[in-house]
């Protein structure tokens, strides 16, 4: 399995892309920064006030590793942990997290004896789900945490308010026989990145609305949330008991134009395995699409889009190499591409980094994101598995949120 072995015997320096290229034996390699991660949920669980923080750590910790990621959010700030299915929150339970930990994608028909084994909380979305669950909870004799979740205007996932009240009903029905306990009630932001959207404010009047006709029905949740990020961070009044926290912990800024002074996590770099000179006017990679305006060098670098680096974004991306940012030649193919090193002195195993914090001026997961028109989420998540993760240790103690904000 990738992504889990915390390297912590070999000391390493603090700035990822300043040590050795000749570190690893990998041709390209993601550099986790668990100390930025340690001071981004630091600053989220500052934020989040005297709401509890939940770090989202589904889809492999949004490519940076679930368990390291875990790890270290628990230790400076975090104290739920949020994926999307049973399989996610079964690995990190079999590598002896124990921490609440909530999953909301399932089928009504699932086996829910594993998850309820495991003490997962399980997002309920609809009647059919709940009675999926009350079933399974009957059949392996443990009550299920059911977190109720009601659609405020996403449209995703969720009961609507014209199902909620029958939802409830009938989840309060469930409860009296000893089936279940609905320990939370929750929503999904559509406008989470910019606080002042009056779509928020209609949100959290829908969903208000939803949590007192709970209450009628006689449900008591410890836990009521609809905050992400970008709501933790900027819009106080969604903060309630919870704030489900996924970009800000890998350093993405999740509000627009608002810096929280987050750091960026991943640094994915590689090392150039071909350096040449060519004349002026040769064509470089499929298509031809990139000529040369002149005698430049070429470094062939080995990550393509199967390791996360986006065909789209072919023709405006650069790269970091030799201290400034350079433009990839050229079609980005399967496993490698082409950056044009102009008169720089570059030679085969020259350091080049694809994104990373941007001290340096190297381009960041938001710039990529620009270049092949996404956002940030799918260049993180995109980094393929072939690519090693290397983790650089978060600092063992607490980190204020003072020490953490860097001017
Ligand atoms: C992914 C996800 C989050 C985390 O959102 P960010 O914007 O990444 O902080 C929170 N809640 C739900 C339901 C999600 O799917």
């Amino acid at each position: 399995m990738r992504g889990t072995a915390v390297d912590e015997a070999r000391p390493t320096p603090a700035d990822p892309a300043a040590d050795d290229p000749g570190a690893g034996s990998a041709y390209a390699e993601a550099v986790v920064d668990l100390g930025a991660i340690a001071r981004n949920t630091a600053v989220l669980a500052e934020h989040a006030g005297s709401a509890a923080l939940m770090a989202v750590v589904k889809a492999d910790g949004f490519g940076h590793g679930a368990l390291p990621v875990a790890r270290t959010a628990l230790a400076h700030g975090a104290s739920w942990l949020g994926v999307t299915s049973t399989a996610e929150a079964l690995r990190l339970r079999e590598a002896g997290i124990d921490a609440p930990m909530l999953s909301w994608m399932h089928l009504p028909g699932e086996d829910f004896t594993p998850a309820l084994r495991a003490e997962v909380d399980l997002a309920v979305p609809s009647l059919a789900h709940l009675a999926g669950l009350a079933a399974s909870a009957e059949r392996a004799g443990l009550p299920a945490a059911v977190h109720l979740k009601v659609d405020t205007g996403l449209h995703r996932g969720g009961a609507s308010p014209a199902d909620w009240p029958l939802l409830v009903e009938a989840a309060r029905t469930f409860e009296r026989q000893g089936l279940l306990r609905v320990r939370g009630l929750w929503s999904h932001l559509v406008h989470a990145d910019r606080p002042d959207h009056p779509g928020t404010d209609e949100q959290i009047r829908a969903f208000e609305a939803a949590v007192a006709l709970a209450h009628r029905a006689g449900l008591r949740p410890d836990l009521l949330h609809l905050a992400n990020s970008g709501a933790g961070l900027a819009s106080p009044r969604t903060r309630y008991d919870l704030v489900r926290a996924g970009i800000g912990l890998y350093g993405v800024e999740p509000v627009h134009g608002q810096q929280y002074g987050l750091r960026p996590a991943m640094t994915l770099r590689a090392r150039a395995i071909m350096a040449r000179r060519v004349p002026a006017g040769e064509g470089v990679s499929y298509g031809h699409e990139y000529t040369t305006g002149r005698p430049t060098g070429l470094l062939l670098v080995p990550v393509g889009f199967a390791d996360g680096v986006p065909r789209a974004a072919g023709g405006r991306a650069r790269m970091w190499v030799a201290g400034d940012r350079r433009p990839v030649a050229g079609r980005i193919a399967m496993d490698q591409c082409v950056v044009d090193s102009g008169d720089a002195a570059v030679a085969i195993g020259e350091e080049v980094v694809v994104f990373g914090p941007g001290d340096r001026g190297e381009p960041t997961a938001a710039d990529w994101a620009d270049w092949a028109a996404t956002n940030p989420h799918e260049i993180l998540t995109g980094v393929g598995p072939r690519v090693p993760r290397r983790y650089l240790p978060a600092p063992a103690g607490r980190i204020d949120e003072e020490d953490s904000v860097r001017d």
